[in-house]
């Protein structure tokens, strides 16, 4: 019978153990984690997301600073203000949100933020960390959707070592980070794009798939070797048509969960899988980044649960 990855639950575990090592961390050492939460601009996903945030990380006894900046903000001034955040010792984790209006550059402002407080895990530095893989891993912070499906994905499957993935996309925040982790346990890993010849056949002989593409349902069960296990990272709002006739959206993934789910072994959810996942690595990220900060040992391993 197929699984349903639940990331909703398993996201609640997360936070959880987030919750218990922030407190404790407050109890010994008298420092609470606080997450910086820059937006620029009024694009509504970024919106609702950095809300959906600032709510968990309380619920997880993380403070949060947010910084509202207007659309027409210029790239010095948003540099000032992560400058800033770096120097402030009570701030262990920065987030800028993206993406930046187009009169920023993107990577300039992310290679500010200081790699001890990059809680997303974009800094060039943290990215380089995560090639090299390793003891390099302790030091790094990783990327939040990735180490999100990683860690269901562990929850899921006993021994990873030597199976066959395929990531599909190869975007420095999804697919290039989940190629590595997946290298790092040991899977042989191809990564297939827009580019890629016969992506259907070389998808097919997987026995991990993590579709990572916004393309909605794109991926079908002619794609997918029988029993694979699915990790699908797409969100992507679609049209439809309510019961009384209006019109309505919805949220699928990239993989067509109905079309596959018999034919893969386990398969998580859109929505209630890998998206609850990010918020709660990100929470993750930040008392990891505050135990650093105090001198201390992460309180959990890199990528372990
Ligand atoms: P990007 O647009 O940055 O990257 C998409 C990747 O998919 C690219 O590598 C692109 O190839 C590849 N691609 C596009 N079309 C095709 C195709 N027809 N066949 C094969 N490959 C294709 O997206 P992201 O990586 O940022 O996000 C991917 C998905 O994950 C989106 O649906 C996004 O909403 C979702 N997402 C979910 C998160 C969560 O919290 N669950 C967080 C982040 C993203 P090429 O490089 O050649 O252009």
């Amino acid at each position: 019978m197929t699984k349903i990855i639940d990331g909703k639950e398993f996201a609640g575990k997360i936070r959880g153990q987030v919750k218990e090592d922030s407190d404790l961390l407050f109890k010994d050492h008298k420092v609470q984690p606080c997450l910086a939460v820059v937006l620029v601009g009024e694009n509504p996903a970024s919106k609702v997301y950095v809300g959906a945030k600032t709510k968990m990380a309380a619920e997880c006894n993380i403070k949060t600073k947010d910084f509202k900046m207007n659309e027409d903000t210029d790239q010095d001034t948003l540099l000032k203000t992560i400058k800033d955040l770096n120097d402030d010792s009570s701030v262990h984790g920065i987030l800028v949100q993206l993406p930046l209006p187009k009169q920023i550059d993107e990577r300039a402002v992310i290679d500010a933020i200081d790699v001890k407080k990059d809680v997303d895990g974009f800094h060039a530095i943290n990215a380089g960390r995560l090639s090299i893989g390793g003891d390099m891993l302790k030091q790094a912070f990783i990327p939040c959707t990735p180490l999100g499906s990683l860690l269901l994905l562990k929850n899921t499957v006993q021994n990873l070592s030597g199976m066959n993935a395929v990531v599909v996309g190869r975007s420095n925040i999804v697919g290039k980070p989940m190629s590595q982790l997946l290298i790092e346990e040991s899977c042989t890993v191809t990564v297939v794009h827009s580019r890629t010849k016969d992506i259907e056949s070389i998808c097919s002989k997987a026995d991990i798939v993590i579709a990572a593409v916004g393309r909605p349902e794109m991926i079908k069960s002619h794609w997918i070797k029988k029993d694979a296990v699915i990790i699908d990272v797409g969100i992507n709002r679609v049209p439809t048509t309510k019961p009384d006739g209006s019109e309505g959206s919805k949220i699928v993934g990239d993989v067509d969960y109905q079309d596959t789910f018999e034919k893969c072994s386990a398969i998580t959810p859109v929505p209630g899988g890998v998206g609850p996942m990010t918020i709660a690595c990100l929470l993750r990220n930040t008392v990891t980044s505050a135990y650093r900060h105090s001198g201390l040992e992460d309180p959990r391993g890199t990528v372990s649960t």
